[in-house]
């Protein structure tokens, strides 16, 4: 992984939940830093930097719980979530797998605008409580709220606006989701995903010529955001459908190279330089399987200038086993999820063969050549 990416990726965890971590990502701070420096040049007074600091915080707490609204519903299902992580475009549940019953998946997918309709319920009724008593603050605009009980409607209509946007039946909205595995109870997956898919696409396109007509980039921004997920969104369902029309027996690779404990990082090296073999499984004298060397290592080896280690002095020791019958797409996920980089195929005891990711890869780039 090169740094880049690490840096990417890198997000503070803030507290955990029900054994769920939320984690802020780094450009949240940006922004934080980004709205306090502009704020001294806008002619923002103290008491308007207050509230917009309210406001903020207001805002973060509540995308969380929209988002442990997702975690805690596929909980409910048995379903778990790696974590929730909040940037400052969006909040994400990452589910470790997804629900396979379009009825979890639909709740699942409700969960998150339904507690946003809540948050407003509780945020205009705790407004009541307090005078001017209207239903609309008396500004829109948050830096001119003027009083607690205006900052709570605000609050509540950016709740109720949070629901609305989410329930948009394109993906990366909720709504898509609500969308497809609704049809999917009642079409199939197939043609459930290439409907929303269409609706997605109609709603982009109004979004980016509403946002061209009126001139509003925030809409134009959304209008492509649709359509590029549309596009992850299918190569991902597309990739899900090919791997599952295999099984770990079509691909294994039945003739792969024994390494044993006495073997040198050398040979492993020579084996992927040619590009025959990535991923080694390691035996002992007695012939059962103690480890793996994962291509990691031997590019490591080749970096370092040490291709005279002996494979016993650094292995990797998991040993993760499949039965033949598994297919594909399982399997992939299995890797993925647990960094798993070579899968003994199984059959009772008896060692079929294996499968490693340049396998996986390799099977996938055959079928775009079909397409
Ligand atoms: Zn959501």
């Amino acid at each position: 992984m090169t740094q880049k990416s690490e840096l990417m990726k890198s997000s503070i965890t803030i507290l955990s939940f029900s054994g769920i971590p939320l984690k802020l990502h780094w450009s949240f701070f940006l922004l934080i830093g980004f709205l306090i420096y502009f704020s001294q040049f806008s002619g923002f007074d103290p008491t308007h930097l207050g509230w917009f600091s309210g406001y903020v915080v207001g805002l973060f707490v509540c995308v969380a719980l929209h988002e442990y609204g997702h975690a805690l519903t596929a909980k409910h299902y048995g379903l778990k979530t790696k974590d929730i992580l909040i940037t400052p475009i969006a909040g994400l549940a990452r589910l470790e797998s997804l629900p396979a019953n379009p009825i979890h998946e639909l709740w699942i997918a409700l969960a998150g605008p339904l507690v946003n309709l809540a948050l407003a319920f509780l945020f205009y009724a705790s407004s009541l409580l307090l005078p001017p008593f209207s239903w609309l603050p008396e500004s829109m605009h948050i830096i001119q709220v003027s009083s607690m009980a205006d900052f709570l409607k605000y609050l509540g209509f950016i709740n109720l606006a949070l629901c609305i946007l989410n329930l948009i039946p394109a993906f990366p909205m909720d709504g898509g989701r609500i969308l497809r595995a609704g049809l999917t109870t009642k079409l199939g997956k197939e043609k459930a995903t290439k409907i929303s898919g269409t609706v997605g696409f109609v709603f982009a396109a109004i979004f980016i010529l509403g946002g061209l007509i009126f001139g509003d980039v925030v809409w134009i921004a959304l209008g492509f955001l649709i359509l590029f997920t549309a596009r992850v969104e299918a190569q991902v369902s597309w990739r899900e459908e090919t791997l599952a029309k295999y099984c770990a027996t079509d691909i294994m690779r039945t003739n792969f190279t024994r390494l044993h404990l006495g073997d040198t990082y050398a040979k492993p090296a020579q084996l992927m330089l040619q590009n025959a073999e990535h991923n080694f499984l390691v035996f002992d004298s007695l012939g059962y399987p103690v480890g793996v060397v994962p291509q990691l290592f031997i590019i490591d080896a080749i970096r370092n200038n040490t291709l005279d280690q002996l494979v016993m002095e650094r292995l990797s020791s998991k040993i993760f086993e499949a039965a033949s019958h598994e297919k594909l797409n399982d399997l992939s996920k299995k890797m993925d999820q647990q960094g798993i980089s070579l899968i003994l195929i199984k059959k009772g005891d008896l060692l079929l063969g294996v499968i490693d990711r340049p396998a996986i890869l390799n099977i996938l780039e055959i079928e775009r050549i079909r397409l």
